[in-house]
C-alpha cells in the first residue's frame, strides 16, 4: 500500500491513465475469445465537425458508461470508433473556405480539400474523446471516406439492388438550390417564419367573373397547372370543370375538385403548381396533372418562366408581384406565419424539383420497422414512438443519390449505345464508375463497349446506416453474425429519425433482422437558461474549457447525473463543481484510509462490530441499487446513490463513528481495530468499483495505490463488478441505524450548544422504550463512547426523558458535560 499525496492533481492523473490504459490494451476487443460473451456497442460514427461540444460529452459519457459497466460484468466488449466523413456539411465548408463552388475545380482537388478538412476535424474531436477518458478500442478506428469502408457501402447497394430495394425514378425530391443536390426528408429542418399571403385574381375563361386565390408563393404562377376547390364548397363548386386563365402567362387550366382543399384557409381556392410544396406533389399525382419544371438546380427560374427566366426565386417573386399589381390582379396582401423547410446543412429554403434519382424502397418496410421497433428494448421506453411515428410519417421513399463530389460513388454504369444499366459485380468494389469501366466491358444487351459511369453519389447516411453489420466484421469475417445484432445502439434524440431509422431499414432489407437489440437515447444539452445550447444564444459552453478546468471525472458526473436518461440536460457549472467537490471528498477519505490501513493485512481474522456489519450491509444494498440502475441505463440514479452513500453513509457516519477505534487499538483491542480496517477497506473498494463507469480516472489512481497488490487486477477497470450479497444483514442495519442515529443526535446537540465535537461528556444517559433497542445501543457502546467522547455511558429500558433521537423516536438521551 502506498500513501496518496494530499493534493489531487486531476490533469496529471487523468492524462497518465489515459495513456497507460492504451498501453495496457485493456480496451481491446478479443476477436478470438470464445469463452466470454461478447457485448457490442454500435458507436455512431460522428460527422467530424471540428468541435467537441457538451452534447458530445453527454453522448460519449453514455457510451462509455455502458462499455465500462459491461466489461466489469465479464463481457468481451466491442466499443469501436469510426468517423462519418462524407457529406454536405464538409463540402459546404470547403466551398466557403475556398470561396468557390464544387464544379469550379477538378473533383480530385475538391475531394482532397474535403479529406484534409475532415482529418483536421477528426484530430480535434478525437482529442476530446481521449480527454474524456473513453474506453474505446482504437484498433477498430475507421473512416467512411476510406475505400475499404465505401467498399462495404457499395456492396450493400449491390445486394439491395439485386433484392429489388433500389430503383431509379423521376420523382419530385427535396432540393437545396444552394448545395445543388437532392436531400432526404430527414435533412429538412422546419422553421417558423413570417411571410406574406398574396390575394390574386384569376379570370374565368367564360367571362363569368374571376376567382380569388391566396398564395404565399406567387413566383410559382408560371408553373400553375390547375386551380382546385373543395367540391363541398358551395361558393365555388359551380366553377368546377370550367377553364381559368393563369395571370401573366395567360395559360388556360382547369378548375378541379379536390377534397383535400381546406375551404377555411385563404379564400378556399388554391393554385396547384409544380411544385410549390409537398401538397402540390400529392395533388398532381392524384389528378395526373402535367409537371412544369420552373426551377433550375441552382434555384433560378428556367426558360419555361418566360420573361422571368434567369431570375433567382426571390427576385422572380418581386417581379411577379409588381406585374400583378400593375395588371390590377393583386387584390391585397396580409402577413402570414408559416412553416418553411430549410436545408439542414446550409439553411437555404428547400424547393421541390423533379430529377432522375436513385431511391431505396423504404416505405414498403414501414410495418416491419414498426414491428421490429417493438422487439427492441428502448432506454427510455417512450422513445420507441419517435422511431415508429417517423417511419409512418414518411410520404416518399428514401432518395439515396446526391449530386455532390465528396461521397461514396454509386457503382453503376449506363451503356452509351442502348442506355442499359450495368450494376457492378460484388467482387469489383470498391470502384469509382467515373474512373473505371465495368470489368466485363460489354453491354449484356447490345454488346456495346462504351459506358458512362454514374456521376451521382450516395447520401452519406448510406455509409453510416450499415455500421451494426460493419462493426461486427461484415462482410469479411466469417463469424460476423456472432456479433450481430449490436447489443446496444446509443443515439441522440435528434438522430432517431435518421440514424436509428436508416440503420433499421437498411439492415432489415439486407439481412431481414433488427440491427440492434436495444437503443439508448440521450437528450439534448441545454444552456443554463434552459434553452438549447447554441453559440448564437450566448449560453454556449465549450467542452475543452470544462475539461481543462474541472477534468473528465467531474464533467462525466455532470453527464451521468444531470437528468434522467433521454431527457434534455441543462449544463450548469455548479453541477460540475459539485462533481469536483465529490472527487476531493473521495480523494481525502481515501488518503485517510491509506494512512489508517498502513498496517492492515487483508484476510486476517477480525471481530466485526455492529457498525462494521452495518456499513457492509448498506454497501451491499448500494451494489444492488446501482446494479439495477445500470442494467436499466438509469445513470443519474446510479451516480446519485453512490455519491450519497459515499458522502453521508460512509464518510459522515461510518468513518466518523469508528475513527477512535482505528486510532486507539489499545483501548478497543486489536481484532476490533482490524474489523474497522476491514470494513473501511472493503467498503471503499466497493465504492471505487461502482464508480468506475462514471469516474474512471481517480478511482484507478486510488486503486493502484491501495488495492492493486492485494486484489490482483492489473486495472480496476477490468475488475469484476461487485457482488456483495453475502454482506446483507438486515438485523445489523437496524441496530446500526440506531447507533448512528444516537451518535448524530449527540453531535447535533454539541453543535447547537456551540461545543466542540471533542468536548467530553461526563455522563450520557440513554433510554430506549424497548429492550431490543437498548441492546442494540449497548452493542455499539464502544463506538458511541469513542465518537461522542463519553466518560460514562448508561443505557436503560423505559420511557426516558431528554432529547429525542430523531431517527428513532423511541430513544431519548441526556448528556452531562
Ligand atoms: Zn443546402
Ligand atoms: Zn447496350
Amino acid at each position: 500500500m502506498q500513501p496518496l499525496p494530499r493534493e489531487y492533481n486531476f490533469v496529471e492523473i487523468e492524462r497518465k491513465w489515459q495513456k497507460k490504459w492504451e498501453e495496457m490494451g485493456i480496451y481491446r476487443f478479443d476477436w478470438d475469445d470464445t469463452k466470454r460473451q461478447p457485448f457490442t456497442i454500435d458507436t455512431p460514427p460522428p460527422y467530424p465537425s471540428g468541435e467537441f461540444h457538451m452534447g458530445n460529452v453527454l453522448n460519449w459519457t453514455y457510451f462509455d458508461m455502458v462499455a465500462r459497466y459491461r466489461r466489469m460484468r465479464g463481457f468481451n466488449v466491442l466499443f469501436p470508433q469510426g468517423w462519418d466523413c462524407h457529406g454536405l456539411s464538409i463540402e459546404v465548408q470547403v466551398e466557403k473556405a475556398h470561396e468557390l463552388r464544387k464544379r469550379e475545380v477538378p473533383p480530385d482537388q475538391f475531394r482532397k480539400w474535403c479529406e484534409e478538412l475532415v482529418e483536421k476535424y477528426i484530430a480535434l474531436m478525437k482529442e476530446g474523446i481521449l480527454r474524456l477518458g473513453c474506453s474505446i478500442d482504437w484498433s477498430t478506428e475507421y473512416r467512411t471516406m476510406d475505400p475499404d469502408y465505401w467498399r462495404r457501402t457499395q456492396l450493400s447497394f449491390i445486394l439491395l439492388h439485386k433484392k429489388g430495394f433500389m430503383y431509379q425514378g423521376t420523382h419530385p425530391v427535396n432540393w437545396c438550390p444552394r448545395c445543388e443536390t437532392a436531400i432526404a426528408d430527414a435533412e429538412v429542418d422546419y422553421d417558423k417564419r413570417e411571410g406574406t399571403l398574396y390575394y390574386i385574381r384569376f379570370p374565368l375563361e367564360d367571362g363569368g367573373g374571376s376567382l380569388l386565390i391566396a398564395t404565399s408563393r406567387p413566383e410559382f404562377i408560371p408553373a400553375c397547372v390547375a386551380v382546385a376547390v373543395n367540391p363541398a364548397d358551395e361558393r365555388f363548386n359551380r366553377c368546377v370543370g370550367k377553364k381559368i386563365s393563369v395571370p401573366l402567362v395567360n395559360r388556360l387550366v382547369d378548375v378541379i375538385p379536390d377534397e383535400m382543399v381546406d375551404s377555411a384557409f385563404g379564400t378556399g381556392v388554391v393554385m396547384i403548381c409544380t411544385y410549390g410544396d409537398k401538397e402540390d406533389v400529392k395533388t398532381v399525382m392524384r389528378h395526373k396533372l402535367p409537371a412544369i419544371a420552373l426551377l433550375t438546380e441552382n434555384g433560378r427560374i428556367s426558360e419555361v418562366g418566360g420573361k422571368y427566366a434567369g431570375l433567382y426565386i426571390n427576385k422572380a417573386r418581386e417581379a411577379i408581384v409588381k406585374d400583378l399589381a400593375e395588371a390590377g390582379l393583386l387584390e391585397r396582401t396580409e402577413r402570414l406565419q408559416q412553416e418553411v423547410g430549410l436545408c439542414d446543412r446550409c439553411k437555404t429554403h428547400v424547393e421541390i424539383l423533379e430529377r432522375k434519382q436513385w431511391f431505396m424502397r423504404t416505405r414498403s418496410l414501414t410495418e416491419r420497422v414498426v414491428e421490429t421497433a417493438d422487439s427492441v428494448v428502448w432506454y427510455p421506453e417512450y422513445m420507441k414512438t419517435r422511431l415508429t411515428d417517423w417511419a409512418r410519417s414518411l410520404d416518399w421513399d428514401w432518395v439515396i443519390s446526391r449530386q455532390r463530389v465528396f461521397a461514396t460513388p454509386i457503382p453503376v454504369w449506363y451503356c452509351k449505345n442502348c442506355g442499359e444499366l450495368i450494376l457492378a459485380e460484388e467482387s469489383w468494389v470498391p470502384i469509382d464508375p467515373k474512373l473505371e469501366n465495368p470489368r466485363n466491358a460489354k453491354c449484356p444487351k447490345c454488346d456495346g463497349a462504351e459506358f458512362v459511369g454514374e456521376r451521382d453519389v450516395f447520401d452519406t447516411w448510406m455509409d453510416s446506416s450499415i455500421t451494426c453489420a460493419v462493426h461486427a466484421g461484415w462482410p469479411d469475417s466469417p463469424t460476423w453474425r456472432r456479433l450481430f445484432p449490436a447489443d446496444v445502439h446509443p443515439s441522440g434524440i435528434d438522430i432517431i429519425r435518421t440514424w436509428a431509422y436508416y440503420l433499421m431499414v437498411r439492415h432489415l432489407a439486407l439481412f431481414d433482422e433488427t440491427p440492434y437489440k436495444s437503443c439508448l437515447i440521450n437528450g439534448m444539452v441545454l444552456g443554463s437558461d434552459g434553452r438549447k445550447m447554441s453559440k448564437s444564444l450566448k449560453n454556449y459552453v465549450a467542452a475543452p474549457e470544462v475539461l481543462a478546468k474541472y477534468g473528465a471525472d467531474a464533467a462525466r458526473q455532470w453527464a451521468a447525473g444531470g437528468g434522467a436518461t433521454g431527457s434534455d440536460i441543462p449544463f450548469r457549472w455548479p453541477d460540475v463543481e459539485y462533481g469536483r467537490r465529490f472527487l476531493v471528498k473521495l480523494w481525502n477519505v481515501s488518503g485517510f484510509a491509506g494512512r489508517l490501513l498502513a498496517d492492515y493485512v487483508p484476510g486476517k481474522e477480525c471481530v466485526l462490530q455492529p457498525l462494521d456489519k452495518w456499513v457492509l450491509s448498506k454497501a451491499a444494498g448500494l451494489v444492488k441499487t446501482v446494479t439495477d440502475a445500470m442494467e436499466k441505463c438509469q445513470f443519474n440514479i446510479a451516480v446519485e446513490e453512490i455519491r450519497n452513500f459515499t458522502w453521508h453513509t460512509f464518510c459522515d457516519c461510518y468513518v466518523e463513528a469508528v475513527k477512535d477505534r482505528l486510532y486507539r487499538a489499545e483501548t478497543y483491542g486489536e481484532p476490533q481495530k482490524q474489523a474497522a480496517q476491514h470494513a473501511l477497506y472493503e467498503t471503499l473498494y466497493t465504492v471505487l468499483q461502482l464508480l468506475v463507469p462514471v469516474i474512471p480516472h481517480v478511482t484507478e489512481e486510488i486503486y493502484q495505490a491501495l488495492y492493486a497488490e492485494a486484489k490482483g487486477c492489473a486495472s480496476l477497470q477490468v475488475s469484476p463488478w461487485p457482488e456483495r450479497q453475502a454482506w446483507v444483514d438486515e438485523a445489523a442495519e437496524k441496530r446500526g441505524d440506531l447507533i448512528i442515529g444516537l451518535i448524530s443526535a449527540v453531535r447535533r446537540e454539541k453543535a447547537e450548544k456551540h461545543l466542540s465535537l471533542n468536548t467530553q461528556i461526563k455522563k450520557l444517559a440513554v433510554c430506549a422504550e424497548d429492550k431490543e433497542a437498548a441492546d442494540a445501543i449497548k452493542s455499539g457502546s464502544g463506538d458511541i463512547i469513542g465518537a461522542c467522547k463519553v466518560e460514562n455511558l448508561e443505557v436503560a429500558v423505559g420511557k426516558g426523558v431528554g432529547r429525542e433521537v430523531s431517527e428513532c423516536p423511541n430513544v431519548r438521551f441526556t448528556a452531562e458535560y
